[in-house]
């Protein structure tokens, strides 16, 4: 079951903050280290995505050099 987690948008120029569901989109970080819990996150408010390490009920923000480049 999917549970919403309290996040802060990483991108400087949004700084949004909120109760945020990750995204069902498993398939984009695998490959990575298996036994990381990796959660997808899309902003609400900028639609950026990023990828954030799940530990409890803290998630911690991947560094957004390690983040897939998005093309807008
Ligand atoms: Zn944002």
């Amino acid at each position: 079951m999917l549970t919403s987690y309290l996040v802060r948008c990483p991108f400087p120029a949004c700084d949004w903050f909120g109760s945020l569901l990750p995204t069902q989109d498993t398939d984009s970080w695998r490959g990575s280290v298996p036994t990381t819990p990796v959660a997808t996150f899309e902003c609400p408010q900028c639609r950026h995505q990023w990828r954030a390490r799940v530990q409890g009920d803290d998630v911690i923000p991947l560094p957004l050099e390690q983040q897939p480049q998005l093309v807008f």
